[in-house]
């Protein structure tokens, strides 16, 4: 099996990443104190010493509002150090997998996004994101990136667990109501793209050099997030929890530093028909999640 270099592994993508893939690859994890986003140039060396054969970057700016206030930052860790990567990836040969969102989307279309789609980012952490697609596609490197949303997990920051918590503290949880998505689990990401490597045999870049682009990856259906809150709150009320009484609003009653897209749900067509690899529906994988599985 190929030798992978994951960055971000202590992320909710990479975290679940690492758990699978140490399993069949000779694995280099690394986090923010092993390679820092924000000095770019530094990753030349770490990708040197490391040798991989696929190169995975789980790392990213993803404070989504402060990103607004911290422009230079963002670009750094989301735009340049993928830039860099994906030239020390062509440099080794090796592939690279990257991860992209929804955000490149201003959400207006009123159908699923594609790959094919034009972007227009609402914001600075979107548009930082976008700018590394595009280097890593204009790098000629072998690469994939997948392009997913709503990520949560286990751990870290995200909407279950935020979720969870407000449902036990308050009374009442006002939850926005019309911006639409898919609910995506780290862990179905994780097991997706190992499955994708682990069907690429010993030289990942040569055999899936010849389908480098850009795929969209989430789980399947959609709902809002008032939505993926009833179905968490459904869910601890099941288990006997006391819950909070959820009101869905507006995105207008609920102001944010950065706009998000009010509708950015992904079509996954080419994942399918390019991989044969699908994600499971969002309520499925929520309940997997739920029941503590790792992926
Ligand atoms: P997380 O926010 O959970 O993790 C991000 C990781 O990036 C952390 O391990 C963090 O390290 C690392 N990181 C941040 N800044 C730096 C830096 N300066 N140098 C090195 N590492 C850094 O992200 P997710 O797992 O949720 O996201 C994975 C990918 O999926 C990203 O590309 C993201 O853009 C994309 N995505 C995420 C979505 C979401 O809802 N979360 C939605 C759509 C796409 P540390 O913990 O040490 O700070």
């Amino acid at each position: 099996m190929s030798r992978i270099l994951l960055f971000g592994c202590n992320g909710q993508v990479g975290w679940a990443l690492a758990r699978r893939l140490q399993r069949d690859f000779p694995l280099t994890a690394l986090d923010s104190a092993d390679a820092d986003f924000t000095r770019p140039e530094e990753l030349r060396a770490v990708v040197r010493a490391a040798q991989p054969q696929v190169i995975i970057n789980a790392a990213a700016y993803t404070a989504v509002d402060q990103a607004e206030d911290n422009a230079e930052a963002a670009l750094a860790v989301n735009a340049r150090a993928p830039a860099v990567l994906a030239e020390a990836a062509r440099g080794a040969g090796a592939l690279l997998v990257h991860y992209s969102t929804d955000y490149v989307f201003d959400g207006t279309k009123g159908s699923p996004y594609t790959e094919d789609d034009p972007p227009s980012p609402l914001g600075v952490y979107g548009r930082s994101k976008l700018e590394g697609d595009l280097a890593i596609q204009e790098s000629g490197a072998a690469y994939l990136i997948f392009r997913t949303q709503w990520v949560y997990g286990l751990r870290g920051r995200n909407f279950l667990l935020t979720m969870q918590r407000l449902l036990r503290e308050r009374r009442e949880v006002r939850v926005v109501g019309d911006q639409f998505g898919a609910p995506t689990w780290c862990g179905a990401i994780a097991a997706a793209s190992a499955a994708i490597l682990s069907g690429a045999g010993d030289d990942a870049a040569a055999t899936l050099g010849g389908h480098s682009g850009l795929y969209n990856m989430t789980c399947g259906g959609e709902t809002s997030w008032y939505g993926f809150a009833a179905a968490i709150r459904d869910r601890m009320a099941a288990a006997g929890e006391p819950v909070a009484r959820l009101e869905s609003i507006a995105s207008a009653e609920y102001p944010t530093r950065a706009a998000r897209p009010a509708h950015a749900v992904l079509d996954n067509t080419r994942l399918a028909e390019t991989f044969g690899i699908g994600l499971p529906d969002w309520l499925e994988a929520l309940d997997t999640a739920l029941a503590g599985a790792q992926d």
